[in-house]
C-alpha cells in the first residue's frame, strides 16, 4: 500500500463526463487499496475566463481581489469530484487551499508556499476518504486568499507529496509524458521515459509549460518522485529523477521555447559606470523581471543595450525606458513584442563543444535570422522573430537527432 498524490489538470476536468473519468481512476487506485490524495485545477479555459471577466471590470484589479476571484475555479472542481467520487462509492472530501492550511507568502498572484498543515488530511486517509485538494491556492498569515501563479496546481500537488512524504507525486496531463519537445509543435516529439531534476527544471524555466518551475524545485528539493502522464490513456509515462548510475545523460534533452518574451532597445547611451543601474534600475523598481541583457562594445564613447521582459510588461517596460533615455540622452528607443526564445537544453553539454555551431548552422541554413544570443553551461538560447518559431524548433530538433524513429 502506498501514499499517492495525483493532479488532474484542467483538461483533465474540462466537462462533468471528465471529472466522472477522473473518479473512476480515483477509485481503481483507492481500491488497490492506495491511500490517494487529489489535487485538481480548474476546468479548463476557467482560469482565463475569470481574468477576462476582471479586466473587464477594472484595469488593473488589485491582486488580492484578483486571488479571490482566481481561486475559485479550483473550488468548482473539488466538489464536483468529490460529488462524483461519492456517485461512485468512494467516500471523499474536498478542501480549499486555506481549509487544509497551505499557508503561503503574501504575494498575491505568485504565492509561494511555505508549510501545509497536514493534520486533517492524515485524519481523512485514517478514515478510508480520498481527500481532494483544490490546487494553486493558499491563505497567508493574515488570512487573505493567495494563488501560486499559473499551472500552480503542479506545485500544490507536489509540496503535499513532500509534506505527507508521499511515495509518489503523479501529474495527469493531455500529453503522455514529457517530450523532446512541446508534442503540439513538433510531431516527431519523443517521449522521455526518464529525464533529471536539473534538465527538467531548465526545460520549465525555459518556458515548456508542462510542468511550472516551482513544482519541479520542490519535488527537487525534498526529493519527491514526480511522474507525468496522460489522464487519457495507459502508460508509463516520465519519470523525473535524480540521475542514477548507468543512465546515459543526453546530450540534448530537449527543446524549449517561449513566446511570452518581448524586447526592448536603448541605443546611444554614454559608455560610463553606472549606465546599466540607470536603465535597468528602474526596470527592476517597476517589478519588472528582465531575462537576457546584451550590452555592445562601446564605440565612440557611446553603447547600446538590449534586454528581454515579459510581454505582459512590454508597454510599461517602453514607457519607463523612454523615459530614462530621455534622462541620459540616449538616441534611440525601440522594441519589439513579436519575438520568441528558443532554447536547446542538456545536462550533457556541459562535456561538449560545437553544439552551438550546430544550433546556429541549423537556423542559418532555414534563413533564420539570431537576434539575441544567451549560453550557460547546460542551455544555449536565441532570440528569433515569432514567425520562425515553428520552423526553428523543427530544424533543430531534427538536426540533434531528437525525432522519433518512424515505424
Ligand atoms: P494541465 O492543464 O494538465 O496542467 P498544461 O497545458 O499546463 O496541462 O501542460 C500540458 C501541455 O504542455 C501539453 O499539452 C503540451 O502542449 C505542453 N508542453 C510544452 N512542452 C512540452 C514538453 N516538452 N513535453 C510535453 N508537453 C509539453
Ligand atoms: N487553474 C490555474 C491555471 O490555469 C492553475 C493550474 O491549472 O495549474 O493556471
Ligand atoms: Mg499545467
Amino acid at each position: 500500500m502506498a501514499l499517492i498524490v495525483q493532479k488532474y489538470g484542467g483538461t483533465s476536468v474540462g466537462n462533468v463526463e471528465r471529472i466522472g473519468n477522473v473518479a473512476t481512476k480515483v477509485k481503481g487506485w483507492r481500491d488497490q487499496g492506495h491511500d490517494v490524495i487529489v489535487v485538481v485545477s480548474a476546468m479548463s479555459g476557467e482560469t482565463n475566463r475569470l481574468v477576462e471577466l476582471a479586466k473587464a471590470t477594472q484595469e488593473t484589479p488589485s491582486p488580492r481581489e484578483l486571488d479571490v476571484l482566481l481561486s475559485t475555479g479550483e473550488q468548482v472542481t473539488i466538489a464536483l469530484l468529490a460529488m462524483a467520487l461519492a456517485a461512485r462509492g468512494c467516500p471523499a472530501r474536498s478542501y480549499t487551499g486555506s481549509q487544509v492550511h497551505i499557508r503561503t507568502d503574501s504575494a498575491f498572484n505568485k504565492a509561494r508556499i511555505l508549510d501545509i498543515d497536514n493534520q486533517h488530511i492524515r485524519a481523512d486517509l485514517a478514515q478510508g476518504r480520498v481527500v481532494v485538494v483544490a490546487g494553486f491556492q493558499g491563505i497567508d498569515e493574515a488570512g487573505n486568499i493567495t494563488t501560486l501563479g499559473r499551472g500552480g496546481s503542479d506545485t500544490t500537488a507536489v509540496a503535499l507529496a513532500a509534506a505527507l512524504k508521499a511515495d509518489e507525486c503523479q501529474i495527469y496531463t493531455d500529453v503522455d509524458g514529457v517530450y523532446t519537445t512541446d508534442p503540439r509543435v513538433v510531431p516527431e516529439a519523443r517521449r522521455l521515459e526518464r529525464i533529471t531534476f536539473e534538465a527538467m527544471l531548465e526545460m520549465a524555466s525555459l518556458g515548456s509549460k508542462v510542468l511550472q518551475i516551482r513544482s519541479v524545485e520542490f519535488a527537487g528539493k525534498y526529493n519527491v518522485p514526480l511522474r507525468v502522464l496522460s489522464s487519457f490513456e495507459e502508460g508509463e509515462g516520465t519519470l523525473i529523477t535524480y540521475e542514477e548510475e548507468g543512465m546515459e545523460e543526453a546530450l540534448i534533452s530537449g527543446i524549449a521555447f517561449n513566446r511570452d518574451e518581448a524586447k526592448l532597445t536603448i541605443v546611444g547611451v554614454p559608455d560610463q559606470p553606472g549606465v546599466a543601474y540607470k536603465i535597468l534600475g528602474p526596470i527592476g523598481d517597476a517589478n519588472i523581471e528582465i531575462d537576457m541583457i546584451i550590452q555592445n562594445v562601446g564605440v565612440d564613447g557611446s553603447t547600446d543595450f538590449t534586454f528581454t521582459v515579459h510581454r505582459n510588461d512590454y508597454k510599461k517596460a517602453l514607457e519607463i525606458l523612454q523615459n530614462s533615455s530621455i534622462e541620459l540622452g540616449a538616441r534611440e528607443v525601440s522594441g519589439d513584442n513579436k519575438i520568441v526564445k528558443i532554447s536547446l537544453v542538456g545536462v550533457g553539454m556541459r562535456s561538449h563543444a560545437g553544439i552551438a555551431s550546430t544550433m546556429f548552422g541549423t537556423l542559418a541554413k532555414e534563413g533564420i535570422n539570431i537576434r539575441m544570443i544567451s549560453t550557460s553551461e547546460i542551455k544555449i538560447s536565441v532570440v528569433v522573430d515569432e514567425k520562425y518559431l515553428e520552423l526553428g524548433v523543427r530544424a533543430l530538433h531534427s538536426a540533434f537527432g531528437l525525432d522519433q524513429e518512424r515505424p
